[in-house]
């Protein structure tokens, strides 16, 4: 809020600037100024917290915000104590060792997972919610870091695959051995619920970051779109470019994020190919997805690094719905139409070249 307030003091200071150097200028400018500079929407309320395996910071605009985010963060610590897979108080814990046995779900879970399901049967399995034994093999889940043998990770691939995942209404059934992660789909999902609360409280302008997982409710409080940093895959704290968003979500992912270096050297991430059981390794430094629903946005950043550049361009042709911004390993970037101006690459990174892809091939 800070700086909308130093911009309306700006202007009150230039009008006053101005009309003492043309002394007709009348006071009645400054005095409209003043009155509308207090109108406008100023609540800012903030919360920081640690959610789902990473920050969140939340920030929503309005006479309701502080009363608002109180009820998102216990929104969003419910879900998490659904969603956890290492609380053993969770339902996905509980699903995780059920040795085969049908588990009733909450809403929530049958919701998320169904959702799950969905997206991995339209991405042709690109995203799987059942790789977690792999995911563990790797140390992903742990942070216990090795390299599996192809033996063991072709083990442990017999006891994956999202169409052995019975759910029928709220009853789970996951076979003996078999483990479900919400990781790909869940901060997407739990962000569309946390707008979903905070516009049951009036809050029509807010900016919603689950760890680089963003959504924005409405636009900034001056009406302007919410301008969002898209990192460069290849630096730490660069940034490649900027997304003007309203109403919107834009969820990103890439190697960098978690990640070991091998003792061969080699860079390992937590984003596996389910058909290898290794660190997808498709030709794409980063994904980028932006559509208005959060949980669409995460589902698919995953599905589309996994599948590389000419897969995803093929899958965006043919389900539509949604835009992307892909980085190539060559340093490439690939922007759907859709989003092709409301990107624009940050001052000295004009040197990538950035394609836009069309509707129709
Ligand atoms: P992040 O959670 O780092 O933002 P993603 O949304 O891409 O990134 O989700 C990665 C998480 O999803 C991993 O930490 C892991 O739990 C799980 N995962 C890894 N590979 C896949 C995959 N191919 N399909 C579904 N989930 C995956
Ligand atoms: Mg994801």
């Amino acid at each position: 809020m800070k700086k909308q307030i130093t911009t309306i003091l700006l202007i009150v200071l230039l009008l006053g600037a101005s009309g003492c150097a043309k002394a007709q200028m009348g006071t009645d400018e400054l005095n409209e100024t003043i009155p509308m500079s207090i109108t406008a929407p100023s609540q800012e309320a903030t919360a920081d917290l640690f959610a789902m395996d990473t920050w969140l910071n939340l920030s929503a605009y309005g006479p309701q915000a502080e009363a608002a985010l109180a009820a998102a963060q216990d929104r969003i610590m419910e879900l998490e104590s659904l969603w956890s897979v290492t609380n053993a108080d969770s339902e996905i814990y509980a699903v995780n060792h059920s040795d085969g046995a049908p588990t009733l779900l909450s809403g929530d879970t049958a919701e998320v997972l169904a959702f799950a399901l969905e997206m991995a049967e339209r991405t042709g399995g690109a995203m799987d919610p059942t790789l977690y034994p792999v995911l563990t093999a790797w140390g992903f889940t742990t942070g216990q870091y090795q390299i599996p043998s192809q033996k063991e990770i072709d083990f442990l691939l017999s006891s994956t695959g999202y169409e052995k995942i019975k759910l029928d209404g709220q009853t789970v059934t996951v076979p003996d051995g078999m483990e479900l992660d919400l990781g790909a789909v869940g901060k997407g999902y739990a962000a569309d619920e946390t707008a979903a609360v905070l516009r049951k409280y009036g809050i029509t302008s807010a900016l919603l970051n689950f760890g680089g997982n963003v959504l924005t409710v409405g636009a900034k409080p001056d009406g302007s779109p919410w301008r969002i940093g898209i990192r460069n895959p290849f630096t730490d704290e660069d940034t490649l470019g900027v997304m003007e968003l309203v109403d919107q979500s834009i969820v990103v992912s890439g190697g960098y994020e978690r990640y070991f270096i091998g003792e061969d050297g080699v860079q390992y991430w937590h984003i596996l190919d389910p058909d290898t059981g290794a660190p997808a390794r498709n030709g794409l430094a980063q994904a980028a997805i932006i559509s208005s629903d959060s949980k669409v946005c995460d589902a698919l950043s995953t599905a589309v690094y996994v599948m590389g550049l000419e897969d995803a361009i093929e899958y965006w042709r043919s389900e539509q719905g949604f835009d992307m911004i892909l980085v190539t390993d060559d340093q490439q970037i690939y922007i759907t139409e859709g989003v092709a101006e409301a990107f624009t690459l940050r001052d000295g990174q004009a040197n990538w070249e950035v394609y836009v892809i069309a509707a129709e091939a």
